[in-house]
């Protein structure tokens, strides 16, 4: 069960999280838990005013406090972070010294966020007759590469996590989102990286089933603040899942989910404001449900056309215009081709002048800005006669105008591209098509 911030937000939300892991006791939980909510952004912050040689104190001041609300809401002693708080203000103050944090530093930093939300969740559940213990990841195996701010477990993680949690007689509470490398150094998965914890560990004990506690009911058919009727999918694949997230759903990183899926483990969404709800189940194959499973869009997108001059049916020059893009590291959403011209989305302008300007040597480059991606996921539309027809029969019917379609070979998504000033519109009336 990993717990995200929200749901660990308050000594009240972590009371409620305290009754869902005593009514599934017998499940012998694993428990693995985020920074309370806003810290880890608050722990950035003090770092970069430090980086910055300005006042960080009131910064500091403030996870101070939140800490303190929480432990004397639970009745638990604020001593059990009181040194990490210490130890984490000498190293803002080592940073305000040097004028600069390095990558390393900043995990470092951005690790005391858990190390204090697990220390307090782990003694109120043993305080109050669930045996429990708190974990720093690597305490239990958690050995990362060196990537700091996107650190990967190593293979040898996995076995060593299995063996740290062969025999225990408790609830273990284990920081999400970091790990040590080989050298001893604290790392970070990326942000909202619990959830990728949460799956490596449940991977690495074949639990029966990984459950990512938040504060929605789920997966969405769209997003609810668009499409008031929008539902909760039930059950959906993994493949799904992903595309949905690539093209703008907020629920998982798709990435963090994988471990769990490749050793073919559903993970749940749960709602821990609402822990009655059955949640979104995401598995490796799923046949409920109709042809289209979701709706995901994007705003402030930008097209790029390139036309290719020089280059006119030669080959090569795909491989060339998308090398820029490799090399500025700049990942691209959609693609649509001819032989002589690629238009694609970018989902923001960083780089994208130099990108343009080296895409000018060998094409007409031509960037359209304000625009939006729609994308609607499902496993079920492939096989399925006439999906392109009732979806652009819809926007036709709506007069939003497409700029670019792209459908990936997995036919499990349909792409495209519109206005922004269309999007709330067009994502309305395909839900309505869809699920109503
Ligand atoms: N606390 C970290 C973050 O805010 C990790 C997480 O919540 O999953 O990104
Ligand atoms: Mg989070």
């Amino acid at each position: 069960m990993k717990y995200g911030g929200s749901s660990v937000g308050s000594a009240e939300m972590i009371k409620e999280v305290f009754e869902i892991i005593k009514a599934r006791i017998d499940k012998r939980p694993v428990v693995v838990v985020s920074a309370v909510s806003g810290i880890t952004d608050l722990l950035i912050k003090c770092a970069e005013l430090a980086e910055g040689k300005d006042d960080f104190m009131e910064c500091y001041q403030e996870i101070l406090d939140k800490h303190r609300e929480v432990t004397k809401g639970l009745g638990v002693e604020m001593s059990l972070i009181t040194e990490l708080l210490e130890e984490f203000k000498k190293d803002i103050e080592a940073i305000a010294q040097e004028g600069e944090a390095s990558l390393k530093m900043m995990d470092r930093v951005q690790s005391y966020g858990e190390r204090m939300s697990s220390r307090i969740i782990a003694a109120y559940l043993d305080k109050n007759g669930i045996k429990s213990r708190q974990h720093d990841a690597w305490d239990i195996g958690m050995m990362t590469s060196s990537d700091y701010g996107n650190a990967e477990p190593t293979k040898e993680a996995y076995t060593e996590i299995r063996k740290s949690l062969a025999d225990i007689d408790y609830v273990p509470v284990i920081t999400g989102f970091m790990g040590k490398d080989t050298n001893g150094n604290i790392t970070t998965l990326g942000r909202g990286g619990s959830d990728y914890t949460a799956a490596i560990i449940g991977a690495a004990i074949d639990a029966e089933e990984i459950q990512i506690w938040t504060d929605v009911d789920g997966i969405m058919t769209t997003d609810p603040r668009v499409v008031k009727d929008a539902k909760v999918i039930r059950e959906i694949s993994f493949n799904e899942a992903a595309e949905l997230a690539y093209f703008g759903a907020k629920v998982l990183h798709p990435k963090t989910i994988l471990p769990a899926v490749d050793k073919n483990i559903p993970v749940r969404v749960v709602n821990t404001f609402n822990p009655e709800s059955e949640g979104t189940l995401i598995v490796k194959e799923s046949a409920s449900g109709g042809a289209i499973r979701g709706i995901a869009f994007r705003k402030g997108v930008r097209i790029v056309n390139i036309i290719s001059t020089r280059m006119l049916g030669a080959h090569g020059f795909l491989a060339r215009v998308f090398d820029v893009f490799e090399d500025y590291r700049k990942s691209v959403e959609m693609v649509a081709t001819s032989e002589v011209s690629i238009s694609l989305t970018v989902k923001d302008d960083n780089n994208l002048d130099k990108i343009v300007r080296e895409l000018e040597d060998i094409a007409e480059v031509r960037v359209k800005e304000n625009k939006a991606t729609i994308c609607l996921v499902g496993e079920q539309m492939r096989g399925t006669v006439g999906m392109a027809a009732r979806i652009f029969g819809v926007l036709g019917k709506g007069r939003v105008n497409i700029d670019m379609i792209s459908q990936g070979a997995s036919e499990i998504n349909v792409g495209f591209v519109i206005n922004e000033k269309d999007l709330e519109r067009a994502v309305k009336a395909l839900h309505e098509e869809f699920f109503s």
